[in-house]
């Protein structure tokens, strides 16, 4: 039996219905709603400036949802054993991300803070939990919290802050038009929101821009 590609259900999970499906993104499937859309709004979908677009699209959806693909704890599993137990803070980890109620970017910077117990995460690999968390459709509440969850659970940090700060091309290009604003959220974990002295100290560093 022949079936269309837009008849098949979206397939979200392996034959055993347990793992995520990794690895596959249904490319020529997004081509076809993006000339669906062209045409839905009046456009011409095959004139020569348009001809390549749903491609182009397609290519794109799978690198700004790669995330869907990838485990952010897994950037956790290597780390260095160190007696350090002061703040360690990483500032200004630039990430874009698609807001999933409009599918428009937004985009700031992540600022992490974490007091670590014998376990320091590489530099790098922080930034690889923002943009593995950040490459999927999300909002920016949920991705804040997830991201201070995953430090304080595969870190075994004894303490977690993560503020967040970004535009939404949601709100400055549509809707109430209001360029120039930004969204702040914060999550913070453990002792530094236990103690009143190592948030006070942390947030202090999170927020001074
Ligand atoms: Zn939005």
């Amino acid at each position: 039996m022949i079936s269309r590609i837009e008849d098949q259900p979206a397939p979200t999970h392996d034959a055993r219905g347990t793992e995520p499906l990794e690895g596959r993104v249904d490319l020529p499937r997004i081509e076809a709603a993006v000339r669906e859309i062209l045409i839905a709004v009046g456009e011409d979908p095959d004139r020569e400036g348009l001809a390549r677009t749903p491609t182009r699209v397609a290519k794109m959806y799978a690198e700004l949802f790669g995330g869907l693909r990838q485990d952010p704890a897994e950037f956790l599993k290597t780390y260095f054993n160190e007696e350090y137990d002061e703040l360690v803070i990483l500032k200004d980890i630039a990430f874009n991300s698609i807001c999933e109620h409009h599918l428009m970017p937004f985009e700031g910077k992540a600022h992490l803070a974490y007091l670590p117990d014998g376990k320091v995460a590489g530099i790098s690999k922080l930034a690889r939990v923002v943009d593995a968390i950040s490459h999927r459709p999300q909002v920016q509440e949920r991705m804040t919290v997830q991201i201070a969850d995953i430090l304080m659970e595969h870190l075994g940090a004894k303490g977690v802050a993560v503020v967040l700060s970004a535009t939404h091309t949601c709100m400055t290009c549509r809707g109430v038009r209001k360029p120039g604003s930004t969204m702040v959220t914060s999550a913070v974990r453990g002792r530094c929101r236990s103690d009143a002295r190592t948030r006070n100290e942390v947030m202090a560093i999170l927020y001074d821009r």
